[in-house]
């Protein structure tokens, strides 16, 4: 068992990783950063975001865990006063895991520059600060409708409770094979029309955005800021990878999220 540990910088989390770092030493858990079967992320649902980027190469022989060393995130299942079962769990590794789907993203140039792929684990935005970003959606090459607001984001399932639940994105079951496209800010009005509503597109289908003034948009990945160019158009679709989670336990999606977003009622 070849294990890697991801961490923030924070000094509960820095305690934590020295005694989880302990633990595995005893146990004979071996650390491999450049080729590891476990990662283990400590932080929050950033840090694991961050471990999932770092490791996206390697997705087919990696699985990830999250300890959680702030409040409950959706990616991090262990609390830190949980190492000793963590590492009693990983000994008796049986491989067991559940798997999730990803964005894939495409973003296309209008000059010559190769296009650029990416994997998103939560979503991808594209944004426009100050003026209205005016974009043309198309849903399997077909113009779906012209797009006038702040932006849109495209969300994973297991994205979903997360900046597209912000912008009033629906909540998918994270077993749900399909992405999620919402509107930031549209513009309604009787001369511009959008939808108005967040739409879920099956795993046959995929989405092309084409911008219009295409030289001052920001696109994000997850937490990355990507490079703003000449754009022509970005291409989202499910990835083939899936992220995969270590499933020594696994907490119920539903009570997660209210847990997370209600609390005792
Ligand atoms: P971070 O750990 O500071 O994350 C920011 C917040 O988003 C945290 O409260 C975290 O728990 C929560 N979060 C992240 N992924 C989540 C998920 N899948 N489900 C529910 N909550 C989730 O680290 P960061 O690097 O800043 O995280 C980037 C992510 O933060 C982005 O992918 C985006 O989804 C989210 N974000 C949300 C908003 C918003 O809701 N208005 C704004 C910016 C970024």
């Amino acid at each position: 068992m070849r294990v890697a540990v991801v961490y923030n910088q924070q000094k509960q989390t820095i305690d934590v990783v020295q005694h989880l770092l302990k633990l595995l030493k005893k146990a004979d858990i071996q650390l491999d950063e450049r080729e590891p079967e476990i990662v283990i992320s400590v932080g929050g649902d950033g840090t694991l975001l961050s471990a999932f980027h770092r490791y996206s190469h390697r997705l087919k022989d990696v699985s990830f865990l999250g300890i959680h060393t702030g409040h409950l995130g959706f990616y991090t299942d262990w609390r830190d006063y949980e190492l000793e079962e963590l590492v009693e769990s990983l000994k008796n590794n049986r491989g067991q895991s559940v798997s999730y789907p990803l964005l894939d993203v495409v973003i296309r140039y209008l000059n010559d520059k190769p296009d650029r792929h990416f994997l998103a684990l939560n979503e991808s935005t594209i944004k426009r600060g100050s003026r209205t970003m005016v974009a043309d959606v198309y849903i399997k090459e077909e113009l779906f409708e012209r797009f006038r607001g702040d932006g849109l984001s495209v969300s994973t399932p297991t994205g979903s409770t997360a900046y597209n639940k912000s912008v009033g994105g629906a909540v998918l079951h994270p077993s749900i094979n399909a992405i999620q496209l919402a509107e930031i800010a549209s513009l309604n009005n009787r001369v511009f029309r959008t939808l108005g509503s967040p739409i879920i597109i099956a795993a046959n289908e995929w989405l092309e955005i084409r911008l219009q003034d295409s030289n001052d948009y920001l696109i994000t990945v997850d937490s990355l800021d990507i490079q703003q160019d000449e754009i022509d158009a970005i291409f989202y679709r499910i990835a083939d990878e899936r992220i995969q989670f270590a499933s020594y336990r696994h907490m119920h999606f539903w009570h997660r999220v209210k847990d997370a977003f209600i609390g005792d009622t």
